[in-house]
């Protein structure tokens, strides 16, 4: 048996609400491992699992990417015994020299109070132990590794500990509709809301056959590695080609980028009514593109009908960058298939729209219908990460039992 430790972060500052976050993550997590046969609890201020040797790349695949923990480790489960606890550091400190470890620190915890020593005497008593033997000396600022200690129903030991996503469980914020477009930056902006604890389902527009069928691809690509962090996504794929025909037809040149914004927008909102989500969300950042000053965007918002929110706005590319690696989209939001295409981007975008001007020229496009079309249209896929663990790591019986009871569809189509 393996045994894994994950540690909350920001919701153990929850207060009276704090029962119903843990009772969330517990929910989540148990969702990842649906098809493995793991135990999944959660006792003062910790989330445990216990797996088979096995199945534990599931479990560290749930562990990295699960929301609403700060880290995780794999701990040793000893008695609550002194010696037992030195005998476990004393080889987690051999493995540590081996792998070229000089110093240390021992850290502890003792949630149970009738153990008969403090923190600081476990520290001591264990610390000593390895720094008597010669193994390692000890470096309480900057260590080269660090054993902790956790006295709780057993005592838990680990050296590694693995920091991650911190954030709210999601589910514990409400839902938003991400507009999610092949490039770096709409993916970052929908896992930025899901740390915060929010639903994201997705909406893309498509201008097929000026955009291609791999610019999709890449979008339901990127909607999977979504539903890895937030359960599940829900893709919505909306035909957009003879919106953008009648755009490029009725207005004037150097607006058809914000009136195409507007469209999307008013389709948007009509989706977000429907599955009732409670705002938007877009990839937007101040002053990366023409369409995105903040004259442009204010034009944008004013086309939703529901509060628009834009958590890259004030981030720079190279921030958005490094969350696309850690997050792994960095490498599809990079193919080169683009999301929209030159035959409807203008040579001289408008820099600065004004609201009334915008308005002016959007009504003049008389595109209600065709709107009203496109959102009738529309088709959906879901992608369920219960569904991607089974079918990487679960056995064929545990797969077909979960196809069973729960109708989870195997994140291929
Ligand atoms: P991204 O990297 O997210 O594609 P971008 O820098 O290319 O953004 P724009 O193309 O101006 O910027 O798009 C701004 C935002 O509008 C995107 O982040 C996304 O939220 C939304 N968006 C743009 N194109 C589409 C599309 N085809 N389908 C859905 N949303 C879109
Ligand atoms: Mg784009």
């Amino acid at each position: 048996m393996v045994t894994y430790l994950g540690k909350l972060g920001e919701l153990s500052l929850k207060g009276s609400n704090l029962k119903q976050f843990e009772a969330l993550l517990l929910k989540n997590t148990k969702n990842y491992l649906l098809s493995i046969d793991a135990k999944v609890r959660m006792s003062s201020g910790r989330l445990y699992i216990e797996c088979e040797e096995k199945d534990k790349d599931a479990v560290e695949f749930t562990l990295n990417h699960l929301i609403g923990i700060t880290g995780w480790a794999k701990a040793k489960v000893v008695e609550k015994d002194i010696k037992k606890i030195q005998d476990e550091i004393l080889i987690l400190a051999q493995k540590a020299k081996e792998n070229g470890a000089k110093t240390f620190k021992i850290e502890a915890k003792r949630s149970d109070k009738s153990f008969p020593l403090d923190s600081y005497g476990i520290m001591r008593e264990a610390g000593n132990l390895v720094f008597d033997g010669g193994i390692l000396s000890v470096d309480v600022h900057n260590p080269d590794i660090t054993f902790t200690v956790e006295i709780r129903d057993k005592a838990y030991v680990y050296s590694d500990s693995i920091k991650t996503c911190r954030g709210l469980p999601v589910g514990a914020s409400g839902k938003g509709l991400l507009l999610l477009s092949g490039g770096l930056d709409s993916p970052v902006a929908g896992y930025r809301m899901m740390r915060r604890g929010m639903i994201v389902e997705c909406i893309y527009f498509h201008s097929y056959p000026y955009t291609s069928k791999e610019a999709q691809e890449k979008v339901e690509s990127l909607a999977q590695t979504l539903s890895f962090f937030g359960l599940r996504t829900h893709l919505n794929i909306i035909p957009f080609t003879q919106v953008q025909m009648q755009i490029k037809k009725k207005s004037p040149e150097n607006y058809t980028t914000l009136m195409l914004r507007m469209c999307m927008m008013k389709v948007a909102s009509m989706l977000a009514k429907k599955i009732d989500a409670d705002c938007l969300i877009t990839g937007e950042s101040l002053g990366q593109v023409a369409s995105q000053t903040i004259q442009n965007m204010a034009v944008t918002e004013h086309a939703c009908s529901l509060p628009l929110l834009r958590p890259l706005v004030a981030l720079d590319k190279e921030e958005i960058i490094q969350t696309s690696r850690e997050i792994g989209t960095y490498e599809t939001s990079i193919l080169p298939y683009e999301d929209c295409c030159v035959l409807f981007s203008p040579k001289h975008p408008i820099l600065r729209a004004k609201l009334s001007e915008a308005d002016e020229i959007f009504k003049n496009l008389e595109v209600d219908e065709l709107l009203q079309k496109a959102f009738d249209e529309r088709q959906l896929k879901r992608y369920e990460v219960a569904g991607f663990v089974a079918e990487k790591w679960g056995t064929k019986e545990n797969r077909e039992r979960l196809i069973a009871t729960n109708g989870i569809l195997i994140p291929k189509d």
